[in-house]
């Protein structure tokens, strides 16, 4: 071959495929790449079991019944207003938790549920570290006085088809409840805080031209729809309380943000941006506590504290 036909076909693979995939490649090689790379299973700060995420400790063995009594009973015990909304045929509920407020509120959310609703299957990182950082935030926005405009939302039967999502949003019609924004927050545990796009497909999304788009979740490539980037409002607000946000267009995720923005709400969804120990564990056995940085989880907390 000619040195002209090679640097012809060079020029063809970067047009045709590296053009519509700058993005896709920037994060797949920059994040994904580095994550895999840089991961130590043991530098982590764990979490500290006498602190503001004790509950964490006392969630991870529990089944989905006793995550929800849990919950209700530590609501209970101070005294908030709190809110149970019942799911089409589950006995879990959603639990909601209000303040009084003439503005819409920010709500966070997190589902309580878990995949395998066994003692051995921790889901530390999917989802209870997330649980307890909504719990963190509600004590230390009490014992400030400062609980404006936000609400908390402890959502079931995410795992099985966000019904526990789309329960909350029946109820929050039927209510007129004024909502500015639904924040999720999914899948923390390790590294900086990262908003992820929602999707039927999850993974990194790369473009394969005249054939369309596919997502890699680590252990399958899958055809990937059309979807939206993250809100870009609520990203904003997202930033200005926490300007080290990860945005990222390429990876996607799917979890209760699906459902909220499907019912025309404006939502995100929150993460950390570990995708290699998301990978690592996530919806199997080894997402455990011990696995968990306290660090990702303060910086989720910092943001509810801070986002207005
Ligand atoms: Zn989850």
């Amino acid at each position: 071959m000619s040195k002209r036909v090679v640097a012809f076909l060079v020029l063809v693979l970067v047009l045709v495929f590296i053009v519509p995939n700058t993005r896709a490649l920037y994060e797949g090689v920059f994040f994904y790449l580095r994550d895999v790379l840089t991961y130590d299973a043991r530098a982590i700060v764990p979490v500290n079991p006498a602190g503001r995420y004790a509950s964490l400790y006392d969630l991870v063995s529990l089944n989905n019944a006793e995550r929800l009594a849990y919950l209700q009973r530590w609501l209970d015990a101070r005294a908030l207003r709190v809110t149970s909304i019942p799911i089409l045929n589950s006995s879990q509920r959603n639990l909601f938790v209000s303040f009084d407020s003439a503005a819409p509120y920010i709500v966070f959310a997190a589902h309580y549920d878990k995949l395998y609703d066994d003692a051995a299957y921790q889901g530390a990182s999917d989802n209870t570290a997330a649980v307890s950082v909504l719990l963190a935030a509600i004590d230390a926005l009490s014992s400030r006085g400062d609980t404006s405009a936000r609400a908390f939302l402890f959502t079931g039967e995410e795992e099985t088809g966000l019904r526990g999502a789309h329960a909350f949003v029946a109820y929050a019609r039927a209510n007129a409840l004024p909502i500015r924004a639904i924040i999720v927050f999914d899948n923390l545990g390790r590294g900086e805080l990262a908003v992820r796009p929602s999707a039927e497909q999850v993974g990194w999304v790369f473009t394969l031209p005249f054939v369309g788009d596919f997502a890699y979740d680590g252990r399958a490539f899958n055809p990937s729809a059309p979807y939206l980037p993250a809100n870009a409002r609520v990203v904003r607000d997202l930033k200005r309380a926490y300007p080290n946000l990860v945005v990222y267009e390429r990876f996607t995720a799917r979890g209760d943000s699906n459902a909220f923005l499907a019912e025309g709400l404006d939502s995100v969804m929150v993460s950390g941006d570990n995708l290699y120990y998301l990978q690592l564990t996530w919806h199997t056995y080894a997402d455990r506590i011990e696995l968990l940085d306290e660090r990702n989880l303060d910086r989720a907390l910092e943001l509810i504290l801070k986002v207005r």
